[in-house]
């Protein structure tokens, strides 16, 4: 059987990293086993479901870098890929599984059956299913359907309801008819339950392999039945587990941003973001924590996968997100610096600052913060740390020399500076970084100083080095 995987979302946020950890582990089996990724809406909750929100959890998606064969917006064999429009499709099942007898019509109020639940709730009892409508007679059944009785589709646990599955990340796991009440197949408005749809769909659609969060762990009993009243096959199942916080409960919006979106917001890497996703569940056979897509494919197994919670951990995406950065060309960061740097700069000048400055960088966002200097130049706090004679140096030497625009030319400019002034060390560069860049701390003066000089030259929004000094040098009381 070809291996054919699933991404369910429910289309009512943004999609999460719980989520987007899902997808890309089953977009990694589907990759390594040479099968096909299928992207299946769960738009059955109408109340809550939108399609806004199922275009931004596909944005999202593909922000990640995944890909996937069918799906809403690619279609495929199996269309449609949202669950409102393949109601047909589960009217079918169900009225076999109403033929056969493994599902019955259920003509409770919901107030008869939350009574029904608090009475079980008070003996102690669990709140199963009281068995009234499948003890129904067919008059009695004819009746109600007579006068129009509101009626909903129950499955009936059966005497074998038994169920053991072999996961392929729990191993196995088995759970007793007892713990199982009937339950709701179809509502009286008719719509498909979770359960129900969910089958119908994976079956229809050929799903081979099942990975999905470990909250479903305890729908798979319920879901193998109707595989089994229906006579399917039953996939394998791959539950993943939950992703804590640090605090060791569910990530929540406690804990911070859970939304991809929000990651990419923040300045963080796709590629990065996926890296780490995979990293939470997955350990890589050679142990290594900086990977590629391609490496993941190629490696991947369910096996590998932990079957304990993994705790997100920002600190380590950072770093790992800065690992990626100080990796990459200032070419190929440019595009996305520019979008968070207002001036227009030419891409050389910009490559430059790009590549003075990645290092100290962890998120895309961090960029603007770390060219600070470059455009938001304030003569004030250099004027109360700079003293005269220096700045008065400073400007003979820029105005007899010019100010450097290469390393050479720093170099040069340093020697004077230590004859003319007769400081050295700290006491010469310190006053120096503050008339320069207006701030104690900051990137290498060697290429920090020609950086701001070629900068002014082709942006008139950048101060000039010796512009900074006559701004200084206007404030110093005289
Ligand atoms: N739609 C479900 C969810 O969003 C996924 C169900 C499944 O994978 O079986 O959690």
């Amino acid at each position: 059987m070809p291996v054919r995987v699933r991404f369910a979302p429910s289309p009512t946020g943004h999609l999460h990293v719980g989520g987007a950890r899902t997808a890309i582990f089953n977009w990694l089996f589907a990759r390594h086993n040479g099968g096909e990724l299928i992207i299946r809406v769960e738009d059955t909750d109408q109340a809550r479901s939108t399609i806004e929100s199922e275009a931004m959890v596909l944005d999202d998606l593909r922000w990640l870098g995944l890909e996937w064969e069918e799906g809403p917006d690619v279609g495929g064999p199996h269309a449609p890929y949202r669950q409102s429009e393949r109601i047909d499709t589960y009217s079918d099942a169900a009225q076999r599984l109403l033929a056969s007898g493994a599902a019955y019509r259920c003509f409770c109020t919901e107030e008869a059956l939350e009574a029904k639940r608090k009475v079980a709730e008070a003996e102690g009892r669990p709140p199963h299913y009281d068995l009234t409508c499948h003890r129904l007679t067919p008059q009695q059944i004819s009746a109600r359907l007579a006068s129009w009785m509101p009626f909903a589709l129950r499955f009936h646990v059966p005497d074998d309801g038994d169920v053991t599955i072999d996961d392929l990340i729990r191993g196995q796991v088995t759970w007793r008819k007892e713990s199982l009440g009937d339950f709701i197949l179809v509502r009286s408005d008719g719509l498909p339950t979770y359960n129900f749809s969910v089958v119908v769909d994976d079956h229809d659609m050929e799903i081979s392999d099942v990975i999905r969060a470990e909250e479903h762990l305890t729908n798979t009993h319920r879901q193998v039945l109707i595989y089994r009243a229906l006579g399917w096959d039953v996939p394998r199942f791959a539950h993943v587990s939950l992703i804590l916080g640090p605090d060791r409960s569910k990530l929540s919006k406690r804990h911070g941003a859970t939304s991809v979106s929000a990651y990419a917001d923040e300045g963080f890497l796709p590629d990065a973001m996926v890296n780490y996703l995979i990293l939470l569940g997955w350990s890589t056979p050679d142990g290594r924590e900086i990977f590629d897509a391609q490496y993941a494919i190629e490696n991947f197994s369910l096996d590998r996968v932990n079957s304990a919670p993994a705790v997100f951990d920002r600190q380590k995406l950072e770093w790992l997100n800065g690992q990626y950065i100080h990796a990459m060309s200032a070419a190929a960061l440019r595009p996305m610096v520019r979008r968070y740097i207002e001036a227009d700069v030419p891409d050389a000048w910009l490559d430059d600052a790009i590549e003075l400055v990645k290092k100290s960088v962890d998120r895309l966002t961090q960029f603007p913060d770390q060219l600070h200097f470059v455009w938001r130049f304030d003569a004030a706090s250099p004027s109360r740390s700079v003293d005269r004679a220096f700045l008065k140096a400073l400007e003979t030497e820029f105005d007899a020399s010019g100010v450097p625009v290469d390393a050479d030319g720093y170099q040069a400019m340093v020697e004077r500076l230590k004859a003319a002034t007769g400081l050295k060390g700290k006491s010469l560069f310190m006053p120096l970084r503050m008339a320069v860049t207006g701030v104690e701390h900051g990137p290498e003066l060697v290429r920090a100083l020609p950086l701001l000089e070629n900068g002014s030259r082709v942006d008139p929004s950048i101060v000039s080095p010796r512009e900074r000094v006559r701004r200084i040098a206007d404030l110093l009381p005289s």
